[in-house]
């Protein structure tokens, strides 16, 4: 019987392993994960986790039951510390090896860390327990300082406010988001926190930590009892390259998860994949991303032939909003505004020269967002004034005519 052994049993992981035995696989696959909770989903940890004083609740993407009746070992708690492709084994971390015919690495992320004075004093989160720990210290009156404008930092700045605490954001560069928006949705953000009562600090960075205060570059000194860190992750590449897979950003993979190696794929975070769709590698982020990439992973092991084109898209809530981004507004040349820019609700469509859309940003807009993934699907030209026209209902916008 053939083994296909998972390694990282996060979403991508998970998934992986579930879609491999739907897809027809009929050997043992082994989920193997160094958490000791299984398989949960990440975005409520910066999100209802901390906010909902009562909820401690995890999600797990599928229960333990599941698994059972799928036929797939789960083994938490475990890591794998090396892979030897020619041997076709995986060494545990406490002894031992599993054999293997192909493995999938899921192995994900972990935040990046400061390296400054005091940076042992800065919360970082990733994990369940990373959430516990963030959860405790977000009392009320607390003066928490959040590193980085990303969306973890965002969020996080949102969950102290919610809970009682003041919250400054600092962030080196000069907007909130910077990766995922353009400038105009950056400022709608942004304003939205300093709404909420979140303070800014733009083109600062951190130099040290200190016991009561984050010290800045340019000699700034923010009062802080709490201090977390949003600013990127770094991928868990180091078995990829135990296994002479190789690396660029994260483990570098074609369109359907296969490395250099023949019996490795990558699937999730930690992989960067080959986009038909930019033309180029990249890695992404999103619980979508983990979920689709992983599901067609465990297929491609299944032996399915199968190329991954998925649209990016995520989202985040921030202060009782929910934001949507799909696509990229980056090779957008202009952009049609569904709604009012300035209202609580409203879409951004980011077309291109052809007026394909390409891109949307959408705030508390989720339908909107759906067509427009539709429509970055179809690549097809379309109308602005459709677009635009908010008498004409999201679902319609994929199929209205072109005038
Ligand atoms: C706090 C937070 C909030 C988020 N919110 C959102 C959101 O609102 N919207 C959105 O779209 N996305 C969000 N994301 C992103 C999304 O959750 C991640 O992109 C997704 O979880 C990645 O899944 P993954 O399975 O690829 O990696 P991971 O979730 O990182 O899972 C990898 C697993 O592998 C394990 N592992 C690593 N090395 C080994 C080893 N050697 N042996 C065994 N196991 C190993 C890791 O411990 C981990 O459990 C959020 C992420 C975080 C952290």
């Amino acid at each position: 019987m053939k083994t296909h052994i998972v390694i990282g049993a996060g979403q991508a992981g998970a998934h992986a392993a579930v879609s491999m035995r739907r897809a027809g696989f009929d050997g043992r696959i082994v989920l193997l994960g160094d958490e000791l909770v299984h398989s949960y989903e990440r975005p409520p940890l910066s999100k209802s986790f901390i906010t909902e004083l009562e909820s401690e609740r995890i999600a797990n993407f599928f229960p333990l039951s599941h698994y059972l009746n799928e036929k797939v070992q789960v083994l938490a708690g475990v890591a794998a510390e090396a892979i030897d492709p020619a041997a076709g084994a995986v060494s545990l971390a406490f002894g031992g090896k599993i054999p293997f015919d192909k493995v999938i690495l899921a192995t994900g992320s972990r935040p990046r860390t400061l390296s400054v004075p005091g940076s042992d004093r800065v919360l970082t989160l990733r994990t369940f327990a990373d959430a516990v720990q963030i959860k405790k210290a977000f009392t009320s009156g607390r003066k928490v300082v959040c590193i980085g404008a990303g969306v973890i930092g965002l969020e996080l700045a949102s969950a102290a406010i919610s809970r009682g605490c003041q919250a400054t954001v600092l962030e080196v560069g000069d907007r909130v988001m910077a990766r995922s928006l353009d400038k105009a949705a950056s400022r709608t953000i942004e304003a939205m926190h300093r709404d909420a009562g979140v303070e800014f600090a733009f083109g600062h960075s951190v130099v040290a930590v200190e016991p009561h205060a984050v010290v800045t570059d340019v000699g700034l000194r923010i009062p802080a009892d709490v201090v977390v860190a949003g600013i990127g992750v770094d991928r868990n590449v180091a078995l990829a390259q135990s296994a002479g897979v190789s690396v660029g950003k994260g483990v570098l993979t074609d369109a359907s998860g296969r490395t250099n190696i023949d019996c490795v794929l990558a699937a999730g975070e930690v992989a960067e994949f080959y986009s038909e769709r930019e033309g180029a590698h990249v890695v992404l982020e999103t619980s979508r991303h983990a979920q689709m990439h992983g599901t067609l992973v465990g297929q491609v092991a299944a032996g399915q032939e199968l190329a991954y084109d998925d649209v990016p898209w995520f989202w985040s809530d921030q202060h009782g909003a929910n934001i949507q981004v799909a696509g990229s507004h980056r090779a957008a040349g202009s952009t049609v505004y569904r709604g009012d820019p300035l209202s609580k609700s409203f879409c951004a469509f980011y077309l291109n020269s052809q007026s394909a859309v390409v891109g949307a940003f959408g705030l508390n807009a989720g339908r909107d967002v759906s067509a427009a993934l539709r429509l970055i699907r179809s690549g097809a030209a379309a109308d602005p004034e459709i677009l635009a026209d908010i008498t004409i209902t999201s679902g319609k916008l994929v199929s209205a005519p072109r005038a």
